[in-house]
């Protein structure tokens, strides 16, 4: 084995000895220790070793107002003193809780009747897995529950979210997918689209493909099909023109419903305060949270249709209860920080803001197209990615896959900008508060950090 390399008695040393890290290689982590935060300003963090760096995935695509909002923390800081937890299990409730819910019932784009909170993106999405099977058991249709997600999707980490999310690492040593629960084509046309084939033709294949996978398993089995509008963690997958068109045409035809995981796109990282209004969606159910409290606490929401809503009260008559929720739903501090944040939103034209930026943020991805070993840029909004290829022309990944991504990224943490590899994807997500000359300022450092990389 290789010596460590991590000083003893440091911090570094403390964290490698007691912290498991998420989504972390603990047999690289081991030898290079942890890289530890220390503060926060704006779009910018500093690091322990006195680094000021631009973080341009906005944490994990959440801190959309940045690390130093005030109004977050005085919005806490007065729920505390008020009331700093209260559950709303039986018929229990709270006024931040009551006020959020209301909130985002105003602004959400597709009707919807309830809004049921959890705490992180994987129980929003997990919480929707278990509507989907308790609305077709509370209808009488207790057959139909499949549910489709995407390859490459990402819907979270907890055992049905996991199952959803569309990626190898999430199933192998887990053994996962559960039960249930298939996958269909990802809708990525740079990669996947056959030769000479049109964007619009790819799109309506990829729906006879997910109409074909309903027709083969049944679809008096199939109750639900679950969407990233952008895929994130996926590596940043734009929607192909008329692609959602189309799949929702097939959800419809079959009696299947849809819910968008707005987790990534909500609030405004589209240009739009939902996703849903900017890819026209009509989903039966939302799943938000990240940009919900600006990632200042952890909350999340699921958003629920009338008709949903009804088998829920008539499947409470039933049993006597809806047996399902958290300690922490609607915690009263999260929701008061989250309705703060859609305040400031608002206050702030956030979203106008994201519109006057996100011309020149897609320019100076689009230039990234310059350099050899970039296949291809992607991007919508405030998101955005670019591609390494081995091969521009024959779109050959490099080899191997991922490493490219990893050596990038590292490149352009020297040239003090955070980005993120998936695989030898190189995703943007900057927090929507982020200048124009600070996009100038993140694209300088990229483009130096691609020049010295290859
Ligand atoms: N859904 C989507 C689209 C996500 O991007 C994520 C996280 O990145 C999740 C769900 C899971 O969220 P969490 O990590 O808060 O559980």
């Amino acid at each position: 084995a290789v010596a460590p390399t991590v000083p003893g008695n440091s911090d570094a040393s403390r964290d490698v000895a007691s912290y498991l890290h998420p989504y972390t290689n603990h047999a690289t982590h081991e030898q290079t220790g942890p890289h530890i935060i220390t503060g926060g300003d704006g779009i910018y963090v500093t690091d322990d070793a006195g680094h000021k760096l631009i973080e341009g995935m906005a944490g994990l695509w959440c801190t959309s107002l940045g690390f130093s909002e005030k109004r977050l923390v005085d919005a806490a800081t007065k729920q505390l003193n008020i009331l700093p937890y209260y559950h709303t299990f039986a018929s229990k409730s709270t006024n931040p809780a009551i006020d959020l819910a209301e909130k985002l019932l105003e602004i959400v784009p597709v009707p919807m009747s309830k809004v049921f909170f959890a705490n992180s993106g994987s129980e929003a999405t997990d919480s929707a897995v278990k509507m989907v099977w308790y609305y077709h058991n509370a209808i009488g249709q207790p057959e139909k529950k499949k549910i489709i997600s995407r390859k490459k999707g990402y819907h979270g980490v907890t055992v049905a979210a996991a199952s959803m999310t569309g990626l190898p690492g999430n199933h192998k040593l887990f053994d996962l997918p559960i039960d249930r629960i298939l996958h269909t084509e990802t809708p990525h046309y740079w990669r996947d689209a056959l030769p000479g084939e049109e964007e619009e033709d790819f799109a309506t294949r990829l729906a006879e493909q997910l109409e074909d996978l309903i027709q083969a398993e049944g679809p008096e089995t199939v109750g639900a099909f679950i969407a990233e509008p952008i895929m994130g963690a996926g590596g940043v997958i734009v929607p192909p023109r008329t692609y959602f068109e189309k799949i929702q045409e097939v959800l419809k035809r079959y009696d299947i419903l849809f819910i968008a995981d707005e987790v990534i796109c909500g609030f405004g990282r589209t240009g739009r305060m939902f996703a849903s209004e900017t890819f026209r969606l009509k989903p039966d159910m939302i799943t938000v949270a990240k940009q919900l409290s600006s990632a200042y606490l952890p909350i999340s929401a699921l958003f629920i249709n009338e008709a949903i809503y009804q088998a829920v009260k008539k499947g409470s008559d039933e049993v006597g209860t809806f047996g399902h929720g958290f300690t922490y739903s609607g915690h009263p501090v999260a929701a008061a920080v989250a309705l703060e944040t859609l305040k400031i939103y608002e206050d702030d034209g956030i979203i106008e803001h994201v519109r006057s930026v996100m011309s020149p943020f897609q320019k100076r991805l689009k230039d990234l197209n310059k350099f050899e070993h970039v296949g291809e840029t992607r991007g919508h909004g405030l998101i955005g990615a670019f591609e390494l290829v081995s091969d521009k022309c024959a779109k050959t990944p490099f080899d191997p896959y991922g490493a490219a991504g990893k050596a990038v990224a590292a490149k352009c943490l020297e040239h003090g900008v955070i980005l993120r590899a998936l695989g030898d994807t190189v995703a943007f997500c900057p927090p929507l508060i982020i200048t124009e000359d600070q996009i100038h300022t993140m694209f300088d450092a990229v483009e130096a950090a691609l020049t010295e990389w290859h």
